[in-house]
């Protein structure tokens, strides 16, 4: 009955636990690949494929993807960097966000990406000012706008309502004379963002579809360039036993229809997907080891050594249905399921559940449990702070590789940043980063 234990290229979980220890990101490289290429082949080929580092900033993840073809989206000056680091081209790097700070787009300038995408008036004018002061020649910006519909069938909605994201189209208007009296920012077109976790193919195509005819509308009335439009993307991934995966054959085919007659009007345009969930959510595993099975008042748990403080989403959704995702006994991932245990971690508040009442086999102390479909929105994601313990160790296996690609928190980094004032002297020591490594 049982087929040993879950291996990655071969590599089994419990050399990976032991060399690296728990909790453990595990990022199958293969898996990757394979997201990458079936989406690169499903999607018309005037799509550029752009990666949210936001769902997972990691170096040598960023790296895979862009040797596989993708550019990057990024929102902080930490992500450019790690972006610019991997090895992504500045011509295919867009800069978002709601707040930037003049470093950020000093930083954007000097690298000279692609694209800084402006989400207010504001920001554009002191774009301006910053490219002026700075005496570079000019930036290269986009508008983000806030479009006029929103659409069903997102977790979560970022467009077509009221939002800090983007500019509303009646804003836009009325900023024309602002718009004309930019001297050091180039217009060079238009993104909008909708939402994240779409499953539907037919709410992709319709936003996408719904974007373009705006793209076109305003480059009509504003006279905005369309160099680039960047349509956004959202693509989920199913985690609970309710959802279904998208049909990728489906939404190539919607839109393809949708995009090739806009290309064949905009040759010149540049077409942009971005996407975070979808590129590295089916990748990643989170690796938890057992360290107490007990019971309470007639339920079973499983106290863990990682839970919501690396992987807060496997908490689910929902206030009176708790849906668990897709968790595995990795020791013994193909004998029956003998009963309901709830997955706890070790912090110090009842929400610290990642999976309740799961059918696993039996599970014992030290054995290991994989939540997978979660390389996106992991320990970036989650109050890895809470209770003081860090950051997980993420390891990448690559070509039959296991490579750490990012250590856990020590105890010494967690305390370096900390400064001890002595409450009788009340001076400042470093006597927080003095703890020995
Ligand atoms: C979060 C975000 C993304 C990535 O979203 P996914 O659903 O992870 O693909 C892309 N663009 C913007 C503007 C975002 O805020």
């Amino acid at each position: 009955m049982s087929t040993g234990e879950t291996r990655f290229q071969g590599i089994a979980i419990t050399e990976l636990a032991e060399q690296f220890g728990t909790p453990l990101f595990v990022y199958d490289g293969e898996v990757l690949e394979r997201t990458f290429r079936d989406l690169r082949a499903a999607l018309p080929a005037e799509v550029d494929v752009f990666f949210s580092l936001k769902a997972n900033p990691n170096i040598s993840v960023c790296a895979l993807l862009r040797s596989l073809g993708a550019g990057a989206e990024v929102s902080s000056h930490v992500e450019l960097v790690t972006a610019l680091r991997a090895g992504v081209a500045p011509q295919d790097v867009i800069f978002l966000g709601p707040g930037k700070d003049a470093a950020e787009l000093a930083a954007c300038v000097e690298a000279g990406i692609h694209a800084v995408v402006c989400e207010s008036v504001e920001e554009l004018l002191q774009l301006d000012e910053l490219v002026a002061a700075a005496g570079t020649g000019p930036c290269r910006a986009m508008l983000r706008i806030n479009p006029d519909f929103a659409t069903k069938g997102s977790g979560l909605a970022m467009g077509g309502k009221p939002r800090q994201f983007g500019i509303d189209l009646d804003v836009l208007r009325a900023a024309r004379p602002a718009l004309a009296g930019l001297r050091h920012v180039e217009l060079t077109g238009l993104h909008a963002y909708m939402g994240t976790r779409f499953l539907d193919h037919a709410d992709v195509v319709h936003n996408t579809r719904e974007i373009l005819a705006a793209a076109e509308r305003l480059s009509d009335e504003l006279g905005v360039p369309l160099g680039t439009v960047d349509f956004g993307g959202g693509l989920g991934v199913p985690y609970f036993d309710n959802e279904k995966e998208l049909d990728l054959a489906r939404l190539g085919a919607g839109l393809h229809e949708v995009v090739a007659p806009f290309a064949a009007r905009h040759p010149d345009c540049r077409l942009i997907m971005e996407l975070g969930r979808y590129l590295t959510a089916w990748a990643g595993t989170y690796v938890v080891r057992a360290r107490y099975v007990k019971q309470s008042k007639g339920e079973w748990f499983v106290v863990a050594d990682g839970g919501t403080n690396h992987h807060m989403a496997a908490v689910g959704v929902g206030s009176f249905v708790k849906r668990n995702f897709p968790i595995r006994h990795l020791g013994r991932p193909a004998e029956p399921a003998v009963r309901a245990y709830s997955v706890t971690g070790p912090l110090c508040t009842p929400n610290d559940v990642i999976a309740k009442k799961v059918e696993l086999p039996e599970v014992a102390p030290g054995d290991l449990l994989g939540v997978e479909r979660s390389g996106a929105y992991g320990p970036t994601a989650s109050p890895g702070l809470f209770l003081s313990h860090g950051y997980p160790a993420e390891v990448l296996v690559h070509r039959g590789t296991a490579h750490l690609v990012r250590e856990r928190d020590t105890l010494a980094d967690l305390l370096a940043k900390q400064r001890l004032v002595d409450p009788l002297a009340g001076a400042a020591t470093g006597a927080g980063a003095e703890v020995e490594r």
